[in-house]
């Protein structure tokens, strides 16, 4: 008893001599304060002498334990640097390098005998990440983290860009939660979505002082996805999947096996949360904290190519999805020169394997490589579409993705995964992991939000997880604000991961006929402009077969010449919700693009020699007043710096 107490003691006179409350940014203008305050553990984030998040609880409450209150001790551990360079050539910019300070505390709950937890922040110029390492009780060795304290509180006068979280078993045929909500814009706090809180990535302007986006990353088959629901009029917490998603088969808390090397106490890591700050809306369209956090699962088994997509059921719906009409697709897409074809839902039926064999050949000796369209189920929803049942078990998913293989298939798209369980990021994760196995690139729809997924899973393409396009053939409303919700996503959702939107469309009507169904409100340079904002390195589009006579031949030039993968990118300005500006670079070549949703036109200044050598022939693909598009090419002169151009609403800007 008395080894004991001298021992607390010397511990206690360890806290006090290595007290630190605070880690800095490499630049010094991010400060991460961690401390506890009556038995609370807490942290704070300033952006120099601005407080972006105010004193906020972290801590998990588990099957062991509950260490969100109580907490006897706090103390620090060190500080250390990391720095990391890698290469990513699937996502918005391909060389990525950081730098940033790491500082770690532990926190005790029972007299300083045995840790609880420890906190990580990691603080660079623009992020701040952190995560639990929860540390064994008694001598177990697994453990099931029940909820989280883990909260974000901020200033007075916060308005916030958020996407409500869908309740589970709505929507079609009882698939969501799929991210599909439209986002509130510079919304007062207090408010709870559709009363299930908001999904990531969210939004936050924090007055005149600046920005902060929330996501979270590193999440497969380790974790749960999470997001965060109203805790307070200024105060957001972590919440854990609703038992009613997925049919309401898994589990809402995750479960982590605790493991310790060499004699240490056996612990597990939680995922990184994020927050992403700026002055501007720049360190948030450009950050790459989402993938600086995670490693590589496994390695890529195949040169994974990327590209341009045709889809003929954006266009043309179920009907289209016979052998004939893919067909004409196939012949479209090699007249395009793009590089694959996504053939959607029914194929099994409507065209069946025997003649799908017979489709990828016609289509390989023209160029073009399948990807076909899989429902997950499964269990957990009635989506009736087929191929069915052939993703969701080991077995099953291994014998159709040999025959894939065997066919030439190169990608699937697999629809209705909605939610985010643990046990529905193991089976993303496993889909991945097997089609691997077959050289296979995979693409989620009516899905969760990837959590670092490009870097972590090498085959990997995108996710849906936004309002996407099919929206657009279903209702008109959608198209009267196509605008609005299309300046939010390359500043937002597309900044943590690529985003299939499936967009681009040339119609003037989402029909074969393209004189009935909904009509399209933006312009034909809106879609060039978002082909190069909505980023995702396999890009299907929404142009069609009758666009090669109806649409203007620049605009089908264009569409022939776009890249899919970038090497770097720049946010130049914008406002979700009014308008966005950005560059991208291919292969050392500037695209800028610009869109407008606001009533009165935008008018640009920019300034060529900051993309363009002088002497190089520019492209400008700009509106006028009635959203008549047009290409003028000029040749780029050093005395004329900036030029000025004006978008209409609904029209769209881009300089090549
Ligand atoms: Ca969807």
């Amino acid at each position: 008893m008395k080894k004991v107490l001298v021992l607390a003691a010397l511990i206690g006179a360890c806290i006090s001599a290595q007290a630190q409350e605070q880690v800095t940014s490499p630049d010094g203008h991010i400060k991460v304060n961690v401390a506890l305050t009556d038995g609370v553990p807490n942290y704070s984030v300033i952006l120099d002498n601005d407080t972006m998040i105010c004193k906020s609880p972290l801590g998990v409450k588990t099957n062991m334990a509950d260490f969100t209150k109580d907490i006897k001790n706090v103390k620090f551990i060190e500080t250390k640097e990391v720095k990391e360079s890698y290469s990513l050539p699937n996502v918005k910019i391909k060389d990525i390098s950081y730098t940033a300070n790491e500082a770690t505390w532990l926190f005790y709950n029972d007299d300083e005998k045995r840790p609880a937890f420890a906190v990580t922040m990691h603080v660079d110029n623009s992020n701040v990440a952190f995560k639990y390492d929860i540390k064994a009780q008694r001598d177990r060795k697994s453990c099931v983290v029940d909820s989280e304290a883990t909260s974000y509180v901020f200033p007075e006068g916060t308005t916030t860009f958020l996407c409500p979280q869908m309740t589970p078993q709505t929507g079609f045929a009882r698939t969501a939660p799929s991210y599909e909500t439209f986002y509130d814009y510079d919304a007062p706090m207090g408010k709870n979505g559709h009363g299930r809180g908001y999904t990531y990535p969210a939004l936050f302007r924090v007055g005149d002082k600046g920005w902060v986006m929330l996501n979270e990353t590193n999440i497969g088959g380790n974790y749960c996805g999470s997001r965060i629901e109203t805790s307070g009029e200024r105060s957001y917490a972590i919440k854990y999947p609703e038992m009613t998603e997925f049919g309401g088969i898994g589990s809402s808390a995750p479960g982590l096996m605790l493991d310790g090397k060499n004699g240490e106490v056996a612990h597990a890591e939680t995922p990184w949360r994020t927050i992403t700050i700026g002055r501007t809306l720049k360190p948030i369209a450009e950050t790459t904290i989402q993938w600086d956090l995670v490693k590589p699962q496994y390695e890529a088994k195949y040169d994974y190519k990327y590209g341009r997509s045709a889809w003929s059921w954006i266009i043309r719906m179920d009907a289209s999805c016979n052998y004939d009409e893919q067909k004409e697709y196939v012949d479209f897409a090699a007249n395009m020169g793009w590089e694959y074809l996504l053939v959607d839902a029914l194929w099994d039926t409507n065209i069946g394997y025997e003649r799908m064999e017979q489709l990828s050949k016609y289509a390989q000796s023209k160029g073009v490589n399948l990807f076909l369209w899989y429902n997950s189920n499964g269990y957990w929803n009635d989506a009736p579409q087929g191929p069915r049942g052939k993703m969701h078990r080991m077995i099953d998913r291994r014998k159709e993705m040999a025959w894939m293989q065997k066919a030439g298939i190169k990608g699937i798209k697999v629809d209705f995964v909605g939610s985010d369980k643990q046990q529905t990021m193991q089976m993303y994760e496993d889909i991945l992991a097997d089609a691997n196995e077959y050289g296979i690139m995979v693409i989620f729809h009516g899905c969760t939000l990837q959590r670092g997924w490009e870097r972590m899973y090498p085959n990997f393409i995108s996710c849906e997880a936004v309002r996407a396009s099919e929206n657009l053939a279903f209702g008109q409303n959608d198209n009267n604000i196509e605008a609005l919700a299309g300046t939010i996503h390359p500043i937002l959702r597309n900044a943590v991961g690529n985003m299939d939107f499936g967009g681009s469309a040339l119609n003037k009507h989402y029909s074969k006929n393209n004189q009935r169904g909904t009509e399209r409100k933006t312009s034909d340079v809106y879609a060039l402009a978002t082909a190069i904002l909505f980023q995702t390195p396999v890009q299907n589009f929404a142009v069609a077969p009758n666009n090669i006579t109806d649409a203007p031949a620049w605009a089908i030039d264009f569409m022939k010449a776009v890249p899919t993968t970038w090497e770097n990118m720049r946010f130049i300005d914008g406002y979700p919700g009014k308008y966005v500006v950005m560059a991208r670079q291919h292969e050392g070549k500037w695209y800028i693009a610009a869109i407008n949703a606001e009533d009165k036109p935008l008018t640009l200044y920019i300034n060529l020699l900051n993309y363009f050598e002088v002497g190089d022939i520019v492209n400008i693909y700009s509106d006028d007043a009635n959203l008549q598009g047009s290409v003028k090419s000029t040749t780029n002169k050093v005395a004329k710096k900036a030029i000025k151009v004006v978008v209409p609403k609904n029209g769209g800007l881009v300089i090549k």
